[in-house]
């Protein structure tokens, strides 16, 4: 089974378009795995939930899905990214589809040798996995033998050895899942890149090659920024994509 990971798509119509089209090129996926954060920040909302809904997989919470449907406090959101909140939220009242969808999204989910979540296990929505002493806490609280996560928006990889020693990789072209290896794996952000790459990040897992690969794809990113500066979202959220941050 082909499997597409994607994660922290963030209202980003282009951007997840893009990652869809380069997917199709690449041959295609049974199924999209969505790793949370589908909207804030971005102009397009409904339109990326619609999107991904066309797509048979699976899907996870992440705070700003919760944030969007009222279930989150924003209080500790910094200010560009409550006042997105809140735009989303407004949007997506035009539609009781759309919250619905949010509502029911599990915060985790197995699938085979893989748990999903956008943050971490032991914080579904909150922690971000960014030190190899928060991963190896984690790596004792999920069974399978992958755990793949969003929420930073950076791809890394944390890989627990024979030993019970915990290392942290930049996220390789190339992964081989073969072996009794364990891995923590986050596939970089779709929607907004934060390791100063301002392409479009996903991955692929071939469950019978047992191999990861990671893509990055060029998109038209004005075109966001116009929609963001269109929408009077804060400005910061549309410079910040042509950097990568
Ligand atoms: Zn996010």
């Amino acid at each position: 089974m082909r499997c597409a990971v994607v994660a922290d798509i963030h209202s980003n119509l282009e951007a997840f378009r893009a990652v869809l089209a380069d997917l199709e090129a690449r041959g295609g996926a049974d199924e999209v795995w969505c790793l949370g954060d589908v909207v804030g920040y971005g102009p397009d909302p409904r339109e990326c939930l619609r999107l991904l809904r066309r797509h048979p997989g699976a899907a996870v919470a992440g705070n700003h899905d919760w944030a969007a449907i009222g279930r989150l406090d924003t209080g500790h959101f910094n200010p560009e990214a409550a006042a997105a909140c809140q735009w989303t939220a407004e949007a997506l009242q035009e539609s009781s589809q759309d919250a619905d969808y949010l509502a029911g999204l599990p915060l985790t989910l197995q699938r085979g040798d893989f748990t999903l979540v956008h943050g971490s296990p032991r914080e579904p929505v909150w922690e971000y996995v960014l030190s190899t002493q928060v991963a190896r806490a984690n790596f004792q609280l999920f069974d399978s033998r992958f755990c793949l996560i969003g929420h930073s928006h950076s791809p890394l990889l944390f890989e627990l050895d024979a030993r019970g020693s915990c290392l942290l990789h930049q996220l390789p072209a190339e992964l081989s899942l073969a072996g009794g290896t364990r891995f923590i794996i986050n596939c970089g952000s779709v929607g907004q890149p934060r390791d100063g790459d301002p392409r479009a990040s996903y991955a692929v897992i071939d469950t019978e090659q047992e191999t990861l690969r990671h893509y990055r794809v060029v998109y038209d990113y004005k075109v966001t920024q116009d929609k963001i500066l269109d929408a009077d979202l804060p400005a910061r959220l549309a410079s910040r994509l042509s950097v990568g941050w």
